[in-house]
Order: C-alpha cells, then sequence, then structure tokens
C-alpha cells in the first residue's frame, strides 16, 4: 500500500537512539544538562494548545529538573534524539495528585478531561488523553507520544520479575528491566492485533462493540494468538465473530496503538461468504455496507451509523478503500 506510512502514529523518522542506552556517561550528562523531558500523568502526555486544547496542540516537552517532573516515579526513558541532535526523555508523573480529578471523565471512553499541574503558569498546558488530540499532533510529536504511553504504561504494570515475583529495576534507559533475584530480563511487549478489511464485491464487512459510543461501527479486529500468522488471525476472527469465510488476506498498513500495548496490523481479504452470524460475546451487530452508503457514513452524515474513529487506522484504512489506494 503505497499511503501506508500516512496513518496516525506512523514513524516520523525519530532516531530511537538504542546505542545510547548502555551509555550511562552520557544519558547522565544529558539530563545534567537540562535534556527535554515529556512528562506523562496516567497515560496523558502534557500538551500545550489552547484552554480547551482545540485546533494544532504540540507536546510540552520540560528540562529535567523542572518542577513538573518532581512526582517522576522511575529515572526518564530516553526516546531518542531530535533532528538536531537533542536528546528526548519522558517520565511518569502519575504519582501526582490533582486537587480536583473527575474520575468518571478520566475513565470515560473518550476522556476529554485536562489536568493542569501548578508548576505550569500558562492555562493552556495540561494533560491530555492522546486519543482526543492524536490527529492535531505534528507526525513527530505523535510518534513521541505514542511512544511514550507505551513504554511507561508498560513499566507501571511490570515492576515487578514474571519469573520470581523480586521488584525488577529500570536498565537500558528504560527499554529493559532487570531481576537481581533471579537474573531474569524483560522487554517492553508489543501485542500484534490484526485489523481487517473485509470485502464482498462493492460491500465492506462492519461491526460493533457494544462497549463503543452509540452507534459506531468499525472494523473486526483481535488480536494475534501464539503460533498464529498474521493471514490465519485474520480468517479465524472473522469466522468467529460474524460467520463469514475469508480467501486470500494481504497486508496493507500497521500502526503503533498505546492502548496499552498493541500494533495494529491492517489488512485487507476476500470474503468467500455473506451471511453473517454474529457472536454476541465480541459483537452487538456486524453488517455489510455499500461503498454508496459507506461514504455517507464516513462523511458523518449517515442517519444511523457513526464512522470509525478518525485517527485510528480502521479510519485510514476506509478512507483509502474509498477513494481506490489501498494499493
Ligand atoms: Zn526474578
Amino acid at each position: 500500500m503505497k499511503r501506508s506510512e500516512a496513518v496516525t502514529f506512523a514513524t516520523s523518522g525519530l532516531d530511537r537512539a538504542a546505542y545510547r542506552r548502555k551509555d550511562a556517561t552520557w544519558i547522565i550528562e544529558a539530563l545534567a544538562a537540562g535534556a527535554a523531558v515529556l512528562p506523562v500523568w496516567r497515560g496523558k502526555p502534557m500538551v500545550s494548545g489552547s484552554a480547551e486544547m482545540t485546533g494544532s496542540v504540540r507536546l510540552a516537552l520540560r528540562p529535567y529538573g523542572h518542577p513538573v517532573l518532581a512526582m517522576a516515579s522511575e529515572e526518564p526513558v530516553l526516546l531518542g534524539v531530535d533532528d538536531d541532535g537533542a536528546p528526548i526523555f519522558t517520565a511518569d508523573v502519575s504519582d501526582w495528585v490533582p486537587a480536583e480529578t473527575d474520575e468518571d471523565q478520566v475513565k470515560a471512553f473518550l476522556d476529554q478531561s485536562v489536568q493542569r499541574h501548578p508548576a505550569e503558569s500558562d492555562a493552556e498546558t495540561g494533560f491530555a488523553e492522546l486519543r482526543a488530540i492524536m490527529t492535531r499532533l505534528s507526525p513527530r510529536d505523535a510518534e513521541i507520544a505514542a511512544t511514550a504511553r507505551a513504554i511507561l504504561t508498560w513499566h507501571s504494570t511490570h515492576g515487578f520479575c514474571a519469573r520470581c515475583g523480586a521488584k525488577s529495576t529500570v536498565t537500558e534507559a528504560g527499554w529493559q528491566r532487570d531481576c537481581a533475584a533471579c537474573g531474569g530480563r524483560h522487554f517492553p511487549r508489543t501485542d500484534p492485533v490484526v485489523i481487517m478489511l473485509i470485502t464482498h464485491g462493492d460491500e465492506v464487512l462492519v461491526g460493533r462493540s457494544p462497549f463503543w459510543p452509540e452507534g459506531m461501527y468499525s472494523l473486526l479486529a483481535g488480536f494475534v494468538e501464539p503460533g498464529e500468522t498474521v493471514e490465519a488471525a485474520v480468517r479465524r476472527e472473522v469466522l468467529e465473530e460474524a460467520g463469514i469465510v475469508v480467501g486470500r488476506v494481504d497486508y496493507l498498513s500497521s500502526q503503533p496503538w498505546p492502548y496499552p500495548a498493541s500494533l495494529m496490523l491492517g489488512c485487507k481479504g476476500v470474503a468467500l461468504s455473506q451471511d453473517i452470524t454474529v457472536d454476541p460475546e465480541e459483537l452487538e451487530d456486524a453488517r455489510w455496507i455499500s461503498r454508496d452508503e459507506m461514504l455517507v457514513v464516513h462523511a458523518g452524515q449517515h442517519p444511523q451509523i457513526a464512522p470509525a474513529r478518525k485517527g485510528a487506522i480502521a479510519h485510514f484504512l476506509i478512507e483509502n478503500w474509498l477513494s481506490d489506494q489501498l494499493d
């Protein structure tokens, strides 16, 4: 797929500087010199934009030692070096407790709340849900934010050795955790998920989860299981969820999706059958939608069906299908 890397969170070519991860002296000197750190609170990067975070948004990086980083739980993680050679780190400041937090908002399907740190005098800076702002960040900022969210979420849930249960320590500038008790070494996990544009003639298969916003339909998706190829996972998921038999499968595009650690593998597949049998454990509904009807859905003008979220790979694949640009 020629446009495959135009998807949100695609690489912007950030140099991840893996060669610096063992260089403790370089890291200490970079931090001592006030290297840029992206503060992240409960998975939400600190950003600057307008007070309501509408319009364009940029990451609010702060120098190491800045008061907003005072509550960082562990040493910053090295994300890479920018095009000018400046290092970029990220740190988890989830231990900070805002004066007021609307927990229902923070845990909502799409958290629209913004938490403002008292060390930030600028009223237009705060912690914002990445999904709400992802399409309004520059490609470089989106890559940094997605990487930061994924790696920090991994650290927050992998503080103890999976082999022996002892507390593990951060090594490799944040890209590994080691266990002193048993010698175990643990690496950040990435979970492959297939998401597939299944067509039958001029129709595309969509479904909806009961947990999604009302009316929202998207492409079917599911985790790749151990011992399975991407193609087999596509066929199994579509058969399990919708009862549709899929023949040929082709890879199209991938998208890092840090919720919490997925790598979405966008594929297309040709349906060999048409009668839908929904698995109620997985889906509330599934249906075929014609190209003409999908044009209306995608434009947000359908009376019953809401489109896939802008910025998500499903939206990207459907858009490219509608414009005949899957090749
Ligand atoms: Zn251990």
